[in-house]
């Protein structure tokens, strides 16, 4: 067990950092967007609705939109910083870890987990339509619990 300090020293802010992330990103840092992102980096990977995070936001007083927050997602999501999970035409989730892996959906409770991506084999896909390449494959496999 490591022996606990007799001080608590400060934590650093993870502001800076995440400003230039999205500078590095080709994102001005306004004051909402290292807001928003300040709640979704600032612990583990997760996923998250673009309704869950207006209320985390409304909740840590960062005063913002629904439409803002969705505007947000979409933008961090083109720059590379957060990765979409469509689960239908009217619910996605934003998952902060963008490398390829896949998901369960459990219908039940509405939430998202993931598989990671060498636990599933794809074979037999098409060949891409002429001039295209695929990207990648997202799955996502729907489970509900046993009755
Ligand atoms: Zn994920």
């Amino acid at each position: 067990m490591p022996e606990r300090l007799p001080f608590s020293r400060p934590v650093p802010s993870r502001r800076p950092c995440l400003t230039a992330v999205l500078r590095m990103a080709g994102l001005r840092p306004t004051r909402q967007r290292v807001a928003l992102a300040e709640l979704l980096y600032g612990g583990p990977h997760r996923h998250v609705s673009a309704e869950e995070l207006h209320a985390e936001s409304l909740g840590a007083k960062v005063n913002v939109s629904l439409a803002t927050v969705y505007n947000t997602l979409h933008q961090f999501q083109q720059a590379g910083l957060l990765r979409e999970v469509a689960i239908d035409a009217s619910r996605s989730y934003f998952d902060t870890d963008t490398s390829d892996h896949h998901h369960f959906y459990l219908e039940d409770e509405q939430r998202v987990v993931d598989i990671p991506a060498n636990s599933i084999a794809i074979t037999g896909l098409p060949d891409a339509p002429r001039g295209m390449e695929i990207t990648h494959v997202d799955v996502v496999v729907r489970v509900k619990r046993l009755r």
